[in-house]
């Protein structure tokens, strides 16, 4: 992976343009030494894949928590021209707009230790998990158009949160254009029973303190003080999501031969932004982004109602963002001095936009966006904001977690997950899982540092810390 890098600075490493003929630009990766030793040829590979898409702008980009995708790397970020590029669906990913919401409470990590058990006890059982988990919450057909018409705002308007929760979700929780019509009946079925559901694996729901602040005038604008109780959660658009992925890839895997585009890799399915195509499944990928918001938003609620009955129903709990780390969107940027339309891709990578973008919410105006950053069960995740830089140097993009280390598999077999209970036990973690094997394939050794890659992320300077948070409680599925 060194011998193909070219150095631009510590942390910014180019794969030039001439490391495939086909490369119409160069990749660009954060990363750092320390980092690059995990970091796979392969993964470099992808960039130079992505980077031979028609249309894509500046480069081929991956954040430090990069690592192996469907086609796209995973970590990446690629921005096509609204006229001239393509959309693929391969840039988004199967779970289309996973993302992660952080609530702050009004309580001190004192006053929670003595209740970790039943607290935990109590979120596991109001908030479905698991493979194929169903919800509480059955949504007739009719009910199902409205949530991908309406993303975070029709959970609000049936009982599931207040007006403040959908101001501070990215884009007000919402995709403009989404188009039920183009949703499979597949899709709905897979959609139906699951709206209000965690889901499998690296989904979590994660009972948090701040331990320490980074930026005490923006941790002010935020809310975030140390000692502070907070909740993470994160989920995506689970089986609905990965159908309409599943149903559109097929139908762009036709169309890369009806308009004649030239793929290094099949996975990289993709139709000219203008086509019908292309359009269609940007009309269901926004569908699926809704159905996200309005899952987390629902298990948002739940999550306010367990705490409410333990704690009382005076406790404060309030939405500091959510966030998607898989999804396309078109946004403007500004391309060698000249303004653009463009579909920025995000597949394993945060939206971090800077200070005064219009996109941001009053009270956020000048601190710039949130960006959420988990780590793993048994590490730290963190609070950052987006920069005046961000825009210029990675279309307003940081990374999406610490990123994975080892498969599955291989952790599965190294990682006794007996051990790894304990052991997060012993450092006052409670965790809960519902299927007890997914412990080893999480452990947080199946994962990078979220310490480092945050570092790379803070020293470009794209977003900039502000808090750290510590696990106390996890629920997965
Ligand atoms: P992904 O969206 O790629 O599946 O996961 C996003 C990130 O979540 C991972 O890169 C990892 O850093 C983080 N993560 C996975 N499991 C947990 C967990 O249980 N708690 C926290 N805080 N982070 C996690
Ligand atoms: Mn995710
Ligand atoms: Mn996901």
């Amino acid at each position: 992976v060194y011998q193909i890098l070219e150095k631009i600075d510590d942390n910014t490493w180019d794969v030039p343009v001439t490391y495939k003929s086909t490369m119409n630009v160069p990749g660009r990766i954060f990363v750092s030494i320390e980092l690059m030793k995990d970091l796979e040829k392969e993964t470099l590979d992808q960039m130079a894949n992505v980077a031979s898409l028609p249309g894509i702008q500046k480069y081929s980009m991956a954040m430090p928590d990069a690592h192996l995708g469907y086609g796209f790397p995973i970590g990446g970020v690629a921005a096509f021209d609204k006229d001239e590029g393509v959309i693929s669906p391969g840039g988004v990913g199967f779970d289309i707009n996973c993302g992660v919401r952080l609530l702050r409470t009004n309580l001190k990590i004192e006053d929670i230790r003595p209740h970790m058990n039943r607290l935990v006890n109590n979120l596991f059982n109001k908030i479905p998990s698991g493979l194929g988990s169903k919800s509480g919450l059955k949504v007739s057909d009719a009910e199902l158009d409205d949530v991908f018409r309406h993303g975070a705002q029709w959970a609000v308007d049936n009982g599931y949160g207040v007006k403040a929760d959908v101001e501070h979700c990215e884009g007000n929780g919402l995709i403009k254009g989404a188009d039920p019509s183009q949703v499979s009946k597949e899709a709905r079925k897979r959609g139906r029973p699951q709206l209000g559901t965690l889901g499998s694996g690296n989904h979590f729901l994660e009972v948090q303190y701040v331990d320490k602040i980074y930026d005490d005038v923006i941790a002010s604008d935020f809310g975030l003080e140390e000692g502070q109780v907070t909740v993470s959660i994160h989920c995506g658009s689970r089986g609905a999501g990965h159908q309409i992925c599943s149903d559109h890839l097929r139908e762009l895997t036709q169309a890369v031969k009806k308009y004649g585009i030239q793929l290094p890799d099949k996975q990289l399915a993709c139709a000219p932004a203008n086509s019908r195509e292309a359009q269609n499944y940007f009309k269901a990928m926004a569908c699926a982004a809704n159905y996200a918001w309005a899952n987390r938003q629902v298990i948002n609620h739940w999550t306010r109602e367990v705490f409410e009955n333990i704690f009382g129903k005076d406790i404060d709990m309030n939405l500091v963002y959510d966030v998607a780390h898989n999804v396309a969107k078109l946004e403007e940027h500004t391309i060698n001095g000249e303004k653009k339309q463009v579909y920025v891709h995000r597949k394993g990578a945060t939206r971090a936009f800077p200070p005064e973008h219009p996109e941001l919410s009053d009270d956020y105006q000048q601190s710039g966006q949130p960006v959420l950053i988990p780590g793993s069960m048994g590490t730290h995740s963190f609070v950052l904001h987006g920069t005046k830089d961000s825009m210029d140097i990675s279309f307003g993009s940081a990374c999406h977690g610490s990123g994975r280390l080892m498969s599955r598999k291989h952790a599965k077999k190294e990682l006794s997950g007996e051990e790894i209970q304990k052991e997060l036990a012993s450092k006052g973690i409670t965790v809960k899982v519902a299927n007890p094997r997914m412990i080893s394939e999480e452990a947080p050794e199946a994962y990078k540092s979220s310490s480092e890659v945050v570092d790379v992320v803070h020293d470009v300077g794209i977003a900039r810390k502000v808090a750290r948070l510590s696990p106390v409680g996890v629920i997965k599925g």
